[in-house]
């Protein structure tokens, strides 16, 4: 398979060209969400960039086992080795089973990547379904001494592993570095080593999610439930790793030294890591109380928000930047986006009615070329958008009679953008590209404010409710009424 993909690799540091293991077959994991609170935003960029690299490698003929994991225990505060599991603490607070904590935001989790109309990934383990692999991941660490038990933990043995191998590889960090600039993850009394981790933690009576283990009662630790699901449906290595920045440094710096320490060999070819979207140049983040709720965004109903935007308009405003940039969240970007969006949406919808000629003045073929040359460069997305715009341009003007096309040419454009919207990008466009639903939504809408202004409350309530219940919300902001598909 020959298609000049070039992905940048973290652990290389550079743009490689892509090559499977197993042609045409590609393992992908991805780390999954904590499922201890509702996903915020910077989650959903996350799993939306993931969303794009999956579905441009089927476009490209690739057969993926794409594993993305649920964490639903053994993710404690702080990220560390001390501290409560962030699950089991939302279950005590609400009186609930962890259990209910997880099956609920697990819900969630889907029902927002739906309204992204994400894919659902080939695979969603779960940490608690399996414990037993990750207890014969520990045993093996210790069989093969990297790893020591402390009074019913066990912890890996990173000054060890350093003898032999390079722990600081997937960020270059030097170990001298990563000893004075690592924080203390707790569990310090009881670790030989600084950057020591654990694999397994002795719990005490009152944790709420426990297992038996050959050390006594205890719970994984959170970096070793990736490997065993890696391992499981992956095998010892695979094509391509991937999870958000912030996960490099430790989490994934500790997969690579888990899997090393059980086989060998390094998991992944490829690590792929996102960059963060945020509020005022900061991570969005749940602990730093500047997160903002897909639902939010969608609804208006935020103090920082004019008003809401449809799930389309969100993912595109995320695929305008390159996954590997920052992207800060505001509304005007946001209404940028939109503005875009629809532009795009109105010439995709134009496309049928567009008459041909014997004459061509097109070359199709080119910009065909140029929109998978940006998604060969690391999933350019937002150079492929600027081509996508190209194509608006070109739409236009053979509709206004400036340019003309032939009918080949207008099949092949109609055909690249459709595999480009909706196959790699993932817009709806039944809902979103209705040009026609949207155009009937603002009519109506313009209407409901007519009646507004001539106080005639009662039909503008009748259009209100009439249209809640046909699943569309309507928002009053300060420059008339919007509408959101609930
Ligand atoms: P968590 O549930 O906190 O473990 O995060 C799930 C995924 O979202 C991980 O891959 C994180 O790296 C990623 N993530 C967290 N915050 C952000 C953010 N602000 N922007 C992009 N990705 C994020
Ligand atoms: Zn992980």
């Amino acid at each position: 398979m020959q298609h000049n993909l070039f992905i940048y690799n973290t652990l290389s540091r550079k743009k490689e060209l892509f090559e499977a293991i197993n042609p045409p077959f590609v393992g992908m994991y991805v780390c999954g969400p904590t499922v201890y609170s509702d996903v915020h935003l910077g989650n959903c960029r996350t799993f939306l960039a993931f969303d794009l690299i999956y579905r441009y490698l089927q476009v490209l003929g690739y057969k993926v086992r794409y594993v993305r994991n649920i964490t639903d225990a053994g993710h404690l505060e702080g990220d560390g080795d001390e501290g409560e599991d962030k699950i089991s603490k939302k279950a005590l607070l609400a009186k609930v089973e962890p259990m209910e904590i997880v099956q609920t935001y697990s819900n969630g989790f889907h029902n927002i990547m739906q309204q992204f109309n994400a894919l659902p990934p080939s695979i969603e383990p779960t940490a608690t379904g399996h414990i037993i692999e990750q207890i014969e991941l520990v045993k093996t660490i210790l069989e093969n001494n990297l790893a020591y038990i402390v009074n019913g933990s066990v912890y890996f043995d990173v000054d060890k592993y350093t003898l032999t191998q390079n722990y600081g590889i997937l960020n270059n960090r030097k170990l001298e570095d990563m000893l004075t600039n690592t924080r203390d993850l707790g569990g310090q009394n009881e670790k030989r080593g600084k950057l020591d981790f654990a694999l397994w933690i002795n719990a005490k009576p009152q944790h709420l999610m426990q297992w038996p283990s050959p050390w006594g009662m205890g719970f994984p630790g959170w970096h070793l439930e990736c490997s065993a699901m890696s391992n499981k449906y992956l095998g010892q290595q695979f094509d391509i790793h991937g999870g958000g920045m912030d996960l490099s440094a430790t989490h994934h710096t500790n997969e690579i030294a888990q899997n090393v320490a059980v086989c060998g060999k390094s998991p992944a070819n490829y690590w792929v890591h996102t960059n963060m979207l945020t509020v005022n140049g900061q991570k969005m983040s749940k602990s730093l109380g500047n997160s903002f709720l897909p639902q939010e965004l969608f609804s208006g109903e935020h103090p920082l928000l004019d008003k809401g935007y449809s799930p389309m308009v969100v993912k595109f405003f995320m695929y305008q930047a390159h996954y590997r940039s920052t992207l800060d969240f505001s509304n005007d970007a946001l209404n940028a986006s939109e503005k875009g969006f629809k532009k795009l949406m109105a010439a995709y919808s134009l496309l049928s009615k567009l008459n041909t000629s014997e004459v061509n003045q097109v070359d199709v073929e080119d910009w065909q070329s140029k929109c998978y040359a940006a998604m060969n460069d690391d999933f350019n997305s937002p150079i492929l958008i600027a081509e996508l715009f190209d194509a608006v341009r070109i739409i236009n003007s053979v509709n206004d009679g400036t340019l003309s096309i032939d009918i080949q040419n207008l099949q092949l454009l109609k055909q690249t953008l459709q595999l480009f919207i909706e196959q790699v990008l993932g817009i709806d466009v039944d809902f979103e590209g209705d040009n026609n639903t949207a155009q009937l939504m603002d009519f109506i809408v313009d209407l409901r404010n007519d009646a507004k202004q001539n106080k005639n409350f009662a039909t503008s309530d009748k259009i209100r409710y009439g249209l809640q219940q046909l699943g569309f919300e309507i928002k009053d902001g300060k420059d008339g009424a919007v509408w959101a598909k609930k």
